[in-house]
């Protein structure tokens, strides 16, 4: 393919630079959004990278369909990490990146969903361009969209949201994050990685002010065989998760666009012409 440079990288060591100089790196990491889960989701783009990668680096979320389009000679690392414990620190990431492009290979840091939402795509690329290593980035499907488009659930509609903010709901600075304003009439609320910690979600939408009875819905391992879509209430968000034995990768929306839809209850379009 055109935009992916596999001339043989030149020999380690032909030259040295000069005292404080460093020589750009031969090869190129390439950041790439996986998307959500199915492999018809991902960009060509990716699609093409992955298929003549040298070296995979991937997380824990990438579907193991879309791993298996790269090459039997590709060599794949898993840096997954999980909740609070990464198998390889953001810095050993990094480095390992690095590393493999000043040794001349065509990196493929496979990341799920998009590599800049939540994905610690720009430390990587920061790092990359410190070491001066060329670098790139390929969009992927955020789970948010993956999610919202395979539950029918839209994250804008001119009768019930003209906003959508996408927040992380992990534990660690929850109380610390100000949401205010984001959720409620008119908005649409999706939580990344909220799922252990619904109940102080749920609360602290609550001492916002928002009304018990706004619509949720949790989606499970979006676009992947096994998806699962939840709908209830905010008051009762901690217990639909809790009971329904969520486990998977879920994202949790919060807002009117998360109701069971109802054909004929909303606005007619017409007169929302001039909306937006
Ligand atoms: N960069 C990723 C997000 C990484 S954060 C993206 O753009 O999608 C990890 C969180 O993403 C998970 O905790 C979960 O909330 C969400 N997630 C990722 N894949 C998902 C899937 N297939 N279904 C539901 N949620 C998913």
């Amino acid at each position: 393919m055109g935009t992916m440079n596999l001339a043989p990288p030149t020999a380690p060591g032909d030259a040295r630079p000069a005292p404080g100089k460093v020589w750009p790196a031969p090869g190129k990491v390439w950041l790439v959004g996986a998307g959500p889960g199915d492999p018809d989701l991902l960009t060509l783009r990716a699609a093409r990278l992955l298929m003549q990668a040298e070296v995979v680096v991937h997380d824990g979320l990438v579907d193991p369909r879309v791993l298996a389009m790269a090459p039997p000679s590709a060599r794949l690392v898993s840096v997954a990490k999980r909740r609070s414990r990464h198998t390889m620190a953001q810095g050993a990431i990094n480095d390992l990146l690095v590393a493999e492009a000043r040794a001349g290979r065509q990196v493929v840091r496979l990341k799920g969903g998009d590599p800049f939402v939540f994905g610690r795509g720009g430390e990587e690329l920061e790092a990359c361009l410190a070491a001066q290593v060329p670098c790139e980035v390929v969009p992927g499907v955020s789970a948010a969209l993956g999610a919202a488009a395979a539950a029918q659930i839209p994250l804008t509609h001119r009768a019930a949201a003209s906003a959508v903010t996408f927040v992380a709901g992990q534990c660690k600075g929850l109380s610390e994050q100000d949401w205010t304003g984001l959720a409620g009439p008119g908005r649409t609320l999706v939580i990344y990685m909220g799922l252990n910690n619904a109940g102080a979600i749920a609360a602290k939408l609550a001492a916002d002010g928002l009304a018990g009875d706004t619509p949720v819905g949790v989606i499970e391992n979006a676009c992947r065989p096994e998806m699962r879509t939840l709908r209830g209430e905010l008051a009762g968000l901690a217990a639909l998760v809790h009971d329904s034995g969520v486990t998977g990768p879920a994202l949790i929306v919060i807002g009117a666009v998360a109701a069971e839809p109802h054909i004929g209850a909303l606005i007619s379009v017409e007169t929302l012409e001039n909306v937006f």
